[in-house]
């Protein structure tokens, strides 16, 4: 049953819908810390992967869907290795994103939705992330082709970002996506 009062909707079903989803149990979070302690995205994020559990356990739908927290999360999966309870937390943040984008929540995620599925057709298609494609879309899409072009330029001739990208197993990757398509259908 969804409550609602005047800030704050209150809807139980979103920790069911990810268990449904990812497997994942929620409410196995005892509100340790050690997940946001090694979160290295922390300090940008709204809420930290502690209390985005806390906000799934106790139903608070519209916070956990609207905090920038999904999508700054970098997926590195530390606060899944570090969680006493083996919960896999990136995986129930990736399903998050899930649930958001199918119900068209809108966020002031600051761009990061629309780097997160460049990131994600990239992956696809490459097979791999290929950082200066991925900068000049994303600058591109904002309206800001030549934001950070000078720094660009002194990474690439220091040999920190390559010019051409590496492409690798994009078969594998296309088949990967394909099977996870037909998965969810
Ligand atoms: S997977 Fe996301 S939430 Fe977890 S530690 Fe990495 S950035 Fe933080
Ligand atoms: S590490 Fe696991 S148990 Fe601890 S706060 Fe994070 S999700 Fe909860």
């Amino acid at each position: 049953m969804k409550v609602e009062s005047k800030n704050i909707i209150i809807d139980p079903g979103l920790a069911e819908e990810i268990k449904k989803r990812s497997g994942e149990n929620v409410f196995l979070c005892y509100q340790c810390k050690k997940c946001a302690a090694g979160c290295p995205n922390r300090k940008f994020m709204d809420a930290s992967p502690t209390e985005l559990m806390r906000k799934v356990q106790l139903g608070m739908t519209d916070d956990a869907m609207k905090d920038n927290t999904i999508w700054y999360c970098l997926s590195c999966q530390t606060c899944t290795a570090r969680c006493p309870q083996d919960i896999d937390i990136a995986h129930v943040v990736d399903t998050l994103r899930i649930i958001v984008q199918e119900k068209g929540v809108k966020a002031d995620t600051k761009n990061s939705r629309l780097f997160n599925m460049i990131w994600m057709k990239m992956l696809r298609f490459t097979g791999r992330i290929y950082e200066v494609a991925l900068t000049g879309m994303l600058n591109t899409f904002t309206g800001k082709p030549f934001k950070d072009m000078d720094l660009g330029i002194k990474m690439i001739k220091s040999g920190k970002l390559k010019l051409f990208p590496s492409i690798k197993r994009t078969s594998e990757m296309m088949k990967m996506f394909k099977r996870a398509k037909k998965l969810k259908k």
